[in-house]
């Protein structure tokens, strides 16, 4: 190692010292002897040893500086070769990244230059690669799968996470095209991508042929311009994710009991089966069927026998129906059908007899439950599209009152619908009126139902719930006008009647309360699509001085998805203002978290359909608990609807769930009532505190 040998320096320098004093001693000798020889010699025998004597001073010291001048000859190459080849080894340890120890650089000369380059280059190739190797044990310590390309696509660089999710080697991918790992059956190519950091999803193809869903965004090398830096991919797996939202809409679609659509899909069914018919201008059939006096079942045989004679009936309905017929479940017993091209005109009314008299025999059919032979009996009515209704809601409607009477007549027999039949629609119209009076007159009130922090009972706000309050009848719940409202404009004025009164009641909370908590609003279709709908909300609470913050909107999530785009700006509007929006009835509809990242959302209510069971069934359980984890994963909050014992207050406290609200804490209550409770609640005297344990 070059200068690491000072001692000898200094051993050579004086032991150089030391020859270039004997070489002139000696010459000097030399001289000496000789001058001697020649002033004071006596003799020529003396004067000739003298002069022998001085020469072999002299020869012995020109030999001895000959000697040394090579020494030190020999020295220098050696030592020049030695430091060449310390710079040698330095540079292939380099070339190994060892880093080791710098060059000692002693002399100003120009391989000790060369070792003060090599020095540098050493600190800056060992700090390069120590943050090399930690953004590499970044990289392979993350979950997600990261895939850097160039603009083209061709990957440079991924990760073991990636490795993991595709089955490939890094050096099989290496060179590749990002295009390759794209299941292209499923997803378009992603080079043309726009880059986002807006999540999106696509399916990659692994080794093995599998195709994986993931969600993933595209981002640039941070500092270059985004036409030609390299991409980075980051992608996430949510293969469980999907299973689960298959799961979540196969619940909400399908009719857990007997397997059919329900209610809500029925409808979507019969939706499209008219658009289907409108367009070949074909006739369609609904049957409306209701079995008769299931309560008796019921009552006398016990439920599980009244739930096999559901299922009896819809596995009956299926086995004796013409392909390509749709049955539904839409309430308890009532089942509906839909046989397309069977019209009234001509053959199809015989035909229609027909096959409502097979049906209703099929149904006669005694059956065994638990060793008991039942017998049923079901009836019918039927209606036909487009003679009896143009749209789904009236041919359910028109079914029904022909059902009601053939119920009428003594079951066991079907009726065709007649416009006189139906008295329920002139109720419907009926109620409608007055529900519009009512609203005039000041009859409809909003009730509070408290929201609970689910670790400390604490009442963190309430949800806004309109009621109508009908002298003769007593209270009645939005379920049963607000549908009749959502038909007319009417719902737009009540929507914006019941945020006036929320903003009035908390500001009178506000004089008493510190802190009345969040309060929610249910917002309606309607109400979304007014124009100049958040100049009309922001100047409500500006009215009330009521900071939007401590507003929430609540939306169901078919409202969210019936026009995206629209609602994403509205939302987006919404959001700016201050306003907290969520969604509701959540698993009730697309149950798409990914489709609803989108939206500037920060609550999510589980829909209490399947809260109801969440303690008993392993499915609904299953479901909650993907629904919270999923909501925390997207930093939601999640609140569970329709909590009603402590069974299931305890699992969603397990789930770690963030509020709850139900009728375990008593029913919805006046503006009056919330301000008390929020008393209690800071007095430490509130009645359900203890509930959570
Ligand atoms: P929602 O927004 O899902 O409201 C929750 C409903 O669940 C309320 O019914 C509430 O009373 C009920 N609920 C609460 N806890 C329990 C429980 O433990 N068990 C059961 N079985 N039910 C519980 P409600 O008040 O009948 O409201 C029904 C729906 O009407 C609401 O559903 C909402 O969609 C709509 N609605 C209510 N008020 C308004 C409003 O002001 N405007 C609009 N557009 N819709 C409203
Ligand atoms: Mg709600
Ligand atoms: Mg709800």
């Amino acid at each position: 190692m070059i200068g690491s040998k000072i001692p000898r320096y200094v051993l050579v320098i004086l032991g150089l010292g030391i020859a270039v004093a004997a070489v002139m001693l000696s010459w000097f000798y030399g001289l000496y002897t000789w001058l001697t020889a020649e002033i004071a010699s006596t003799s020529p025998a003396q004067h000739e040893a003298l002069v022998g004597t001085s020469f072999r001073w002299i020869a012995g010291g020109s030999l001895l500086a000959l000697v040394v001048g090579l020494g030190i000859i020999v020295l220098i190459v050696r030592r020049q070769s030695d430091r060449i080849h310390d710079l040698r080894i330095q540079a292939e340890k380099l070339r190994d990244a060892d880093f080791g120890e710098p060059l000692l650089q002693t002399q100003a000369d120009a391989l000790g230059r060369l070792a003060g380059v090599f020095n540098d280059m050493r600190d800056r190739l060992k700090n390069t690669t120590i943050s090399r190797d930690y953004v590499d044990r970044i990289l392979s310590g993350m979950n997600e799968a990261i895939i850097v390309t160039s603009t083209d696509g061709t990957i440079k660089r991924i990760n073991r996470a990636t490795a993991i999710l595709l089955g490939f080697e890094e050096n099989e991918l290496l060179g590749t095209s990002i295009n390759d790992i794209v299941d292209k059956t499923k997803s378009d190519t992603l080079i043309e991508d726009a880059v986002s950091g807006v999540p999106r999803e696509t399916f990659f193809a692994s080794k093995f042929g599998e195709s994986v869903p993931v969600s993933y965004t595209c981002s640039v090398v941070d500092g270059e311009s985004i036409e030609s830096s390299d991409r980075i991919y980051a992608a996430q797996n949510i293969t469980e994710r999907r299973r689960a939202e298959q799961r979540i809409r196969y619940l909400a679609r399908i009719d857990a009991l007997t397997k059919v659509p329900n209610r809500m899909q029925f409808q979507h069914l019969l939706q499209r089966a008219i658009a289907r018919a409108r367009r070949a201008n074909q006739p369609l059939c609904l049957f409306y069927i209701d079995v008769d006096h299931f309560k008796e079942i019921n009552d006398t045989f016990g439920h599980l026998a009244g739930d096999a004679t559901l299922e009896t009936v819809a596995e009956r309905l299926n086995a004796a129906l013409p392909d390509h017929s749709v049955i539904g479940r839409l309430a308890g017993d009532e089942f509906a059908v839909v046989v397309t091209g069977l019209g009234p005109g001509g053959k199809g009314r015989s035909e229609t007899d027909k096959l409502a008299r097979s049906l209703l025999d099929r149904l006669a059919d005694p059956f065994f439950v638990q060793g008991h032979e039942v017998f049923m009996t079901a009836s019918m009515g039927i209606a036909y599209y487009p003679k009896d209704a143009p749209n789904v809601i009236d041919l359910i409607r028109n079914a029904d009152a022909a059902l009601y009477s053939s119920k009428k007549a003594g079951g066991n027999v079907f009726a065709y619908y007649a416009p006189q039949m139906n008295e329920a629609a002139v109720e419907r119209l009926m109620t409608k009126s007055k529900l519009k009076r009512a609203f005039e007159r000041d009859e409809l009130l909003v009730h509070y139902q408290p929201k609970y922090n689910i670790e400390t009972g604490e009442v963190f706000g309430a949800e806004a719930l309109v009621r109508w309050e009908l002298p003769e009848r007593g209270l009645i719940l939005p379920s049963d006008f607000i549908p009749i409202a959502e038909d007319s404009n009417l719902i737009i004025e009540i929507g914006e009647w019941v945020l006036d009164k929320v903003c009035e009641d908390f500001r009178v909370w506000q004089r008493s309360a510190s802190s009345p908590g969040r309060v929610s609003v249910n917002l309606s279709l309607k109400q979304l699509r007014q124009p100049n709908f958040t100049n009309r909300i922001g100047a409500i609470m500006r009215s009330h001085e009521v900071s939007p913050t401590s507003l929430e909107l609540e939306i169901t999530e078919s409202t969210m998805m019936e026009n995206p785009e629209r609602t994403i700006k509205l939302l987006d509007q919404l959001y700016a203002l201050g306003l907290h929006l969520a969604i509701d009835d959540f698993g009730t509809g697309y149950s798409s978290l990914s489709a609803l990242q989108q939206f500037p959302i920060s609550t999510l209510k589980i829909d209490k359909s399947f809260v109801r069971d969440v303690a008993s069934d392993p499915d609904d359980a299953t479901i909650v608990g993907t629904i919270v984890q999923m909501g925390h994963n997207l930093k939601l909050d999640v609140v569970a609807e329709g909590v009603e014992n402590e069974d299931q207050l305890n699992f969603l406290q397990q789930l770690d769930c963030t509020y709850v609200q139900g009728l375990l804490f008593g029913e919805p209550m006046s503006s009056d009532n919330y301000l008390e409770l929020l008393l209690a609640q800071a007095d430490g005297t509130d009645s359900y505190r203890a509930l959570f344990g």
